[in-house]
This record gives C-alpha cells, structure tokens and sequence, in this order.
C-alpha cells in the first residue's frame, strides 16, 4: 500500500494532506504525483471523482515559489466551468494554508473590478476560465509571462465547448519552457492531436479509459413515455428518498420548469444551469452540500467536476444527447469509494441516444422496476393534463374565455357606478341634507336630543327657544 509520504511530498505539502483527512493517494494522485515532482508534462485521462485535482495541486504547489510584489502567476490553473474554477480554488486555498502561495480565482459572471484589483496585487497561482482569462488579457490586466505551471483541467469539455481558440491563445501567452498537466476525464485520439503540440514528451496517466463508468454506482433505467416523467420522479423520490439528489435535464428551462414543480410538491429544491448567475449557483451548491437544499435540477453545466459528498443518488430525467455526459453524470454519486445510485428516464425517442451510450460503456444499464408507480394512472392523468392544459391554449376556448371575463367586468363596473336605489322621502328629511335612514319621528327626536347633549359637552349648547328669544331682545336694543 502506497503512502502520500512515499510519492515524494515535502513535510509542509503532508500537513496539508493530513489536515484535509487524506489517509492514501487515490490511484491518479498516485502515478501523477511523482510524475509531476519530475517535472515531467503530463496528459492524464482520470474520470471524475478520482482526486484529479489534488494530483495536480499538491505536487506542483510543493515545488512552487512565490512572486515577487506585482508579479505571476507562476502557476495557471484553466478550467471550463466556474463551480470548477471554485473547487480547485478551495483545494488549493487547503494546500497553501502550508505553502503560503497567493491563489487568485477569475471566472465569468462576475464584476471585473476586483478581480483586476486582486492581479494587479499579484499572485502565484491564477486558476481562471477561459472565457474571463482572454478578456483580462486583453485589458493587459493580467501577463503570463511568469507562468512555470499550466494545467488545462477538463481539456475535452474546453474543446467540446468551444474553448480551442481561447485555450490556444493562453497557451500560446504562456513561456514555452512551462511544464504542461493535461487532465481530462474522457480523451481520444482527436484530443491528442489537438493538445499534442502543447505538450512536450508527456507521460500518459491513465486511470480510467474513454467510456470507463465509475465501479461504486449501480444504474438503471427506466422505461416511460415522455408525458409521465413528472409522476414517475414524484413516485422515485417518495420510493427511494430525497437526500441529496441531483436531477438532469436537457434544457434550462426543462431543469427550470422541474424545479418548479418539485418546489410545488413541498421539496427543498433549486435549479443550476447556465441562465443562473455565478452567485445563484454557487449559493445553490452551498446549500445542497448542507443540507438545506435536499434537490438540485440541472442542466450539463453541473455535469462536470462539482464536488459535493454523499449525492445519495442521480436521476437522468432526460437521456443526455452527448454519451460522454452519461458518464460524467452518474461520475456524481459513488464518489471517493461511496456507493451510488444512477436512474434515468428513457422514452421511445431517445432509445437511440441510450444505444450510443451502451455501446460507449460496453454494457446493457438493466431496468428497474417501480413497485409503487402505475403506470396506467400516472398516463391517465397526464391525458387529463394534456386535455385541460390543450383547451387553455385553444386560440377558440380563450377567446370565449376572454368575452365571458369583459363580461363579467362590465357587470361589475355597471353595478359600483349605479347609486343604491333610492328611498322614500320622509316628511322633513331633505333628500341629501340629512341622512335618509334617520327612520321614525321618535328616533329623530332621540338624535336631536343626543346632539344637544354633545354640544353642551362642549359649552356651545343653546337651546331653539331660548336662543331665538335671546337673538329678539337683542334686535330690540339695536332698534
Ligand atoms: P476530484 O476528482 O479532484 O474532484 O476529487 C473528488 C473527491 O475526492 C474530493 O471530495 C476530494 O476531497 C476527494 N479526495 C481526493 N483525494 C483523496 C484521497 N487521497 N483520499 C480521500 N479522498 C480524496
């Protein structure tokens, strides 16, 4: 059994490991880590979940200096998404509590400022994605020349995302004595080609071949058509538990409208994808790792690389259109030795796309079954939805709906404009003057006396007959 203190690592490098609870190198971190210490340049096919990052952070941050004043960075870490921009930030943050290295992250999504503020400080290490890297330099808010280290995280998914022309422009703004760590979960033939020329005599890592899928997860698929997804994951969650889950979509607003509907039902959920601003996603990642979030529906962008322990299981609520995704999918539960869970939904139309997948795992996913889903009910209700969910965009129901609601709005004005019905006049109330509800004589002569009372509360009380008298005497001095 190999130790960390075997592969080569410094004293101030293994109080790091130690204080992260690392008892034993995974196998990447135990053929890159010597590799890297050598300096050699390194192309490593490690799926995800395998400890990729501490392979590459813990021996290139034990050999690293530190820049002086304004400059570096002396290490550039590139990455395509921003969860995994933050994740090796927060691991080599770990490692530097030894090492004292200056760790600046820039992704996208966030205001440039302080990130310009935070380079032009200078750094060690800079771990970026592409995208906000290339503007930066273009603003000449960050140099490379300084760069010793470069590793290009996810290299497949930068290519599939179009990131080659970037990736080669930082490559290229790099010093060609740099030494290069190539880490991808997938690599073919048409990634060697394409970062061949990157990378000079590179040792090969290769823990997990193209279509590997992690060992520690189980999965399954399940059998439905397209409109009974929304019963069959309310019936999935309620039979096999809600912990922790993740939920693929293929589109945003199909991981939006999911999240919507499980928010309905009562769960803790949020969605991530793409639409969601850095800071959404991030908070929705927090919470989920805490506990406080139990589901999170997401597009492809969550895919990749995040890290949060303990996904209890993962469902593929739609079949992902590239199979390289399936694997890094279900690459989301099971990791670090922990067991997994994998289900995903596969309606007739996408039996192709589970085919294309099959053949890249070179297996047959068994189905499961659902003992507590009917599927006979749930097609039924969802008829029943279609139906009503049809006749309210029924362009000819709206229109009735529409003429019944002016309708009924016009009643509505017609009876606040009309005055309440009139009554009939009593003998001495003048209609409008006085109140016309004053009833009975006897109830006049009651409020006439109240009145008075008030008045003579208030010291102004005259009473009819003694005051006409008074106003007569006092005619009768003036004449
Ligand atoms: P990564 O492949 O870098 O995304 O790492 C996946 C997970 O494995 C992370 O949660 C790491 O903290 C964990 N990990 C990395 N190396 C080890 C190790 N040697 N022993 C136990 N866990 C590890």
């Amino acid at each position: 059994m190999t130790t960390f203190e075997q592969l080569g690592l410094s004293k101030k490098v293994l109080s790091a490991v130690e204080r992260m609870g690392y008892k034993q190198p995974t196998p990447v971190q135990e053929k890159a880590i010597p590799l890297v210490l050598k300096g050699r340049d390194i192309i490593a096919a490690a799926q995800t979940g395998t400890g990729k990052t501490a392979a590459f952070s813990l021996p290139s941050m034990d050999k690293l200096g530190h820049a002086k004043g304004g400059s570096g960075p002396l290490m550039l870490v590139v990455t395509p998404t921003r969860e995994l921009a933050q994740q090796i930030g927060e691991v080599a943050s770990e490692i530097a509590v030894s090492t004292h290295h200056r760790i600046v992250t820039v992704v996208g999504g966030l205001s440039y400022k302080p990130q310009i503020d935070r380079l032009s400080r200078g750094c060690d290490i800079l771990i970026a994605t592409p995208g906000r890297l290339i503007d930066l330099m273009d603003q000449k808010a960050v140099r490379l020349a300084d760069v010793q280290v470069l590793v290009l995280d996810e290299a497949d998914r930068m290519l599939d995302m179009g990131f080659l022309p970037s990736v080669k422009k930082i490559v290229a703004a790099t010093p060609k004595s740099r030494q290069t760590l190539l880490f991808s979960a997938t690599i073919d033939k048409s990634i060697q080609d394409i970062t061949g020329k990157m990378l000079r005599d590179p040792a090969t890592v290769e823990i997990a071949r193209k279509g590997d899928v992690a060992e520690t997860v189980d999965h399954y698929v399940i059998r439905v058509p397209q409109s009974v997804k929304p019963a069959l994951l309310k019936a999935l969650l309620k039979e096999k538990g809600f912990f922790r889950v993740i939920v693929f979509a293929r589109t945003r607003s199909r991981a939006d409208s999911s999240c919507r509907r499980l928010r309905r039902e009562g769960y803790k959920v949020a969605a991530i994808h793409s639409d969601r601003s850095q800071n959404q996603r991030k908070r929705a990642l927090d919470q989920f790792a805490n506990g406080e979030l139990n589901i999170i529906t997401a597009t492809d962008v969550l895919a990749r690389g995040i890290d949060v322990d303990e996904v209890d299981y993962v469902i593929n609520y739609d079949v992902p259109e590239q199979p390289e995704d399936y694997i890094h999918r279900i690459g989301r539960t099971g990791r670090a030795g922990a067991k997994g869970l994998a289900i995903t939904f596969v309606t007739p139309e996408t039996e192709p796309q589970l085919r294309d997948i099959e053949k890249l795992i070179k297996k047959t996913i068994p189905e499961m079954e659902l003992g507590s889903f009917d599927l006979a009910a749930a097609e039924a209700e969802a008829a029943a939805n279609a139906i009503n969910g049809q006749a309210r965009r029924d362009p000819e129901v709206n229109k009735v709906k529409r003429e019944l609601a002016n309708r009924a709005q016009k009643a509505k004005q017609k009876s606040q404009e009309t005055p309440a019905p009139r009554r009939r006049k009593k003998k001495g109330v003048a209609n409008g003057t006085q109140k016309p509800s004053m009833g009975s004589g006897r109830k006049q002569k009651q409020n006439q006396k109240q009145r008075s009372a008030k008045q003579q509360a208030k010291g102004d009380f005259r009473p009819g007959r003694a005051r006409r008298a008074e106003v007569q005497r006092s005619r009768n001095r003036r004449k």
